[in-house]
């Protein structure tokens, strides 16, 4: 890794212009990672514009400051800053694709590509990979990268690699939390980072639509594969009558493992043009080979697939089928 990181330094010392992006449907991770590095970047004067597909939802809105500069991307207005730039960060992504809209002015443009990311089988794309999987985070690698700069972490990085890793970690209890881990939380809240307010952000500020929608996906709950696969689902029909959103759904899947015996969980949701699954492994099921064969990929215990222009409730018996055919391979 240092090697690595002595590479991106010298890329950022010698150059002035740098875009950041991340993927689709952006989460704790994504933009905490964005946003530590370009405070980090503008510290050191250099021109930083983070450029996403999706825009930042709500709930991480807390983190930000007049200083930030956060963009939807836009073709007309955004798609020569990718082409000019010197250097683009694509973080917490493995495959490309997963900038959505961006995904071919990133690819054409000149700019060294570098990606920082925790996901295994990532895609080759980037001149440079600072790529850990058996990294917590994202934001976990751009700590060690920040570190080995010598920069110090003020409470405006800390606060945002704090989000990072405490989101993607699942609140410090995923396996991924180590000691070592705890050191650099520690040292997070050495900066100034107060666990309960960010908790209280991120968890407590959501609405009672949230809470409605939450009951219709208890209600569509079904536990098949002799107990060992729960599943639940949101329409858009669901999300319109409730008067919510696409981000509103971020962690309903867990709720699915919360039930004695369920191996795989998974949480299907509709979308405009398809519809997108999540999934959950608690043990020995690797649910991002199980994504792998709808496109998707993640984690070995939490993994995604996007399905575009398929019917949910068509497709839906396929995915249940495959997932029981890997429960039954994989679960001791
Ligand atoms: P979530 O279910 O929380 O949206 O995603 C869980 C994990 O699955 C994410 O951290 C990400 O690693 C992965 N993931 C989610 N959606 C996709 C997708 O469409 N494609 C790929 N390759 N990975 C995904
Ligand atoms: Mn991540």
């Amino acid at each position: 890794m240092n090697d690595i990181i002595k590479e991106i330094t010298h890329k950022i010392r010698s150059n002035n212009n740098f875009i950041i992006t991340t993927h689709v449907n952006p989460d704790g991770d994504a933009i905490g990672s964005e946003l530590a590095l370009a405070r980090y970047l503008q510290s050191l004067g250099k021109n930083v514009t983070i450029i996403n597909h999706s825009p930042t939802p709500d709930y991480l809105l807390f983190m930000l400051n007049s200083k930030d500069n956060i963009l939807e991307f836009n073709e007309k207005l955004h798609s020569s800053l990718i082409g000019n730039a010197d250097v683009i960060f694509t973080l917490d992504l493995s495959q490309l694709s997963r900038t959505k809209s961006l995904e071919d002015y990133v690819r054409k443009s000149n700019a060294t590509k570098i990606c920082i990311d925790h996901h295994p089988l990532p895609e080759d794309y980037a001149e440079i990979n600072l790529v850990e999987t058996t990294s917590s985070s994202t934001g976990e690698l751009v700590y060690h990268l920040l570190k080995q700069t010598g920069t110090e972490i003020t409470l405006d990085i800390a606060l945002p690699l704090y989000v990072a890793i405490m989101t993607d970690t699942g609140s410090f209890k995923y396996e991924r939390t180590t000691s070592n881990l705890h050191r650099i939380i520690a040292e997070l809240l050495d900066s100034g980072v107060v666990p309960i307010k960010v908790h209280q952000e991120i968890y407590d500020q959501g609405s009672a639509n949230r809470i409605q929608l939450l009951g219709r996906a208890f209600n569509s709950l079904v536990i098949a594969g002799d107990g060992k696969l729960a599943y639940m689902k949101i329409s858009l029909n669901d999300l319109n009558e409730t008067n919510s959103k696409e981000e509103d759904v971020e962690g309903f899947v867990s709720y699915t493992l919360s039930i004695k015996g369920v191996e795989v969980g998974l949480f299907f949701f509709e979308l405009e043009n398809g519809f997108k699954i999540s999934l959950r492994s608690s043990d020995t099921v690797p649910v991002n080979k199980l994504a792998g064969e709808f496109n998707g990929g993640g984690h070995f215990f939490a993994a995604g697939a996007r399905l575009e222009n398929k019917n949910m409730e068509e497709t839906l018996p396929q995915v249940i089928e495959t997932a029981i055919k890997y429960i039954n391979e994989y679960s001791q």
